[in-house]
């Protein structure tokens, strides 16, 4: 086990005319499991292939227990990887693909079964041991993948959206069951996903990449609710924030906000950033849908007029999808509330829910 310090670090697969990765600089503690979250395409599979050393690394360092591993062959990392696709040996029985890894490292009889038979504790799949991988489902594959990755005592576990093709219920199943291991084992852990649910339930903290840049690191809290920019905000939670373009109008040392002409409820601290004059005109109003209020009626509290598109129940809540004039917002409320397509509403935000972004640069203002 080992920290694990990125700094500065890129990949261009082309000399530098482009940058798969930008610019990540990371520090995970021994120990810790950190998720790199993204969208397809933004440079996480080849930040992990630079860590496992099965990619050059075209700037920055990259350190583990403060140790530069640049130059480091990667079977000298121990670095462990699972990836979505993880083949194991067709023609050999689970039993010996576990063993595999311990016996071409050299590891001998007596102490190659008692490695075998602990990580198939831990996995709890010995009626497994005898099958050969076409016998097995894919979760069960995935978990025998898991295993034989495990089998070496890695200073650093890898796992690159090990469980995005498996399916929905046995993904939570896998998820919970990798948490647990990280629990259990206590190995450092780096976790790339696309999917923020997964990223929010496993990690200590999550990295979040755009284009080629982390733009924020923060535990499942933090990111969710202090996220530092419009693009974090709408990629973290599910259903995602509401965004709405309001103007700020500047009036006694104060000021108000109104979308399209309707007040908007200022948000909790709204004096303190007044008092630094730090709201520009075009703001961006976020607010998640589980903070936002219904009514039929227009009151003191709900001021924003909206129409129903659709309501979609989910048995233990509600979603309604409003048009509020040109904006699509979606809405968790209560599934006692009624309404249906086509209804007129008034919207109340919770002032202490409101998040304030610069609409120019996409900064949450704080
Ligand atoms: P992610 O894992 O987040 O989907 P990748 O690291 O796989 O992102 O890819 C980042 C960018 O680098 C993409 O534009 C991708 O097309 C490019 N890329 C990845 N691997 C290679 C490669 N071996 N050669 C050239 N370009 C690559
Ligand atoms: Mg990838």
């Amino acid at each position: 086990m080992a920290k694990v310090e990125l700094r500065n670090v890129r990949k261009s697969y082309d000399r530098g005319k482009t940058w798969a990765v930008n610019n990540v600089s990371l520090e995970i503690a021994d120990g810790e499991f950190m998720a790199l979250l993204g969208p397809s395409g933004c440079g996480k599979s080849s930040t992990m292939r630079m860590i496992a050393g099965l990619e050059e690394i075209s700037g920055g360092e990259i350190y583990f227990g403060g140790q530069l591993m640049n130059r480091v062959k990667p079977s000298a990392r121990n670095v462990a990887m699972v990836f979505e696709s993880y083949a194991l040996y067709p023609t050999l029985t689970v039993y010996e693909n576990l063993a595999f890894p311990l016996r071409s490292a050299g590891v001998k009889g007596d102490e190659v079964d008692k490695r075998v038979r602990a990580i198939v504790e831990i996995l709890q799949c010995e009626d497994l041991l005898d099958l050969k991988p076409f016998n097995l489902s894919s979760g069960q594959s995935q978990l025998v993948g898991l295993g034989r990755a495990l089998m070496r005592q890695p200073n650093v576990f890898i796992m690159d959206e090990p469980i995005s093709h498996l399916d929905t219920r046995l993904r939570s199943r896998m998820r919970s069951y990798i948490k647990r291991l990280h629990i259990d084992l206590g190995y450092t852990m780096l976790y790339v996903t696309h999917d923020q649910e997964e990223a929010m339930a496993l990690a200590d903290r999550i990295a979040i990449m755009d284009v080629g840049n982390v733009v924020q690191i923060g535990t499942p809290q933090e990111v969710f609710h202090q996220p530092a920019s419009v693009y974090v905000a709408g990629f973290v939670g599910e259903p995602p924030m509401n965004f709405l373009d309001c103007q700020a109008e500047h009036k006694n040392g104060g000021y108000q906000l109104s979308y399209k002409g309707h007040a908007m409820p200022l948000p909790d601290d709204a004096a303190a950033l007044a008092q630094r004059q730090a709201i520009p005109r075009d703001v961006v109003v976020g607010i998640r849908p589980f903070y936002i209020d219904v009514a039929a009626e227009r009151s003191a509290r709900h001021t924003t007029p909206a129409e129903v598109f659709v309501v979609e129940p989910m048995g233990d809540s509600t979603v309604i999808s409003v048009n509020a004039q040109d904006t699509r917002m979606q809405i968790v409320v209560d599934p006692a509330t009624a309404a249906s397509s086509g209804d007129k509403l008034w919207l109340a935000l919770e002032p202490s829910h409101i998040l304030l972004f610069d609409k120019q640069t996409g900064a949450r203002l704080s």
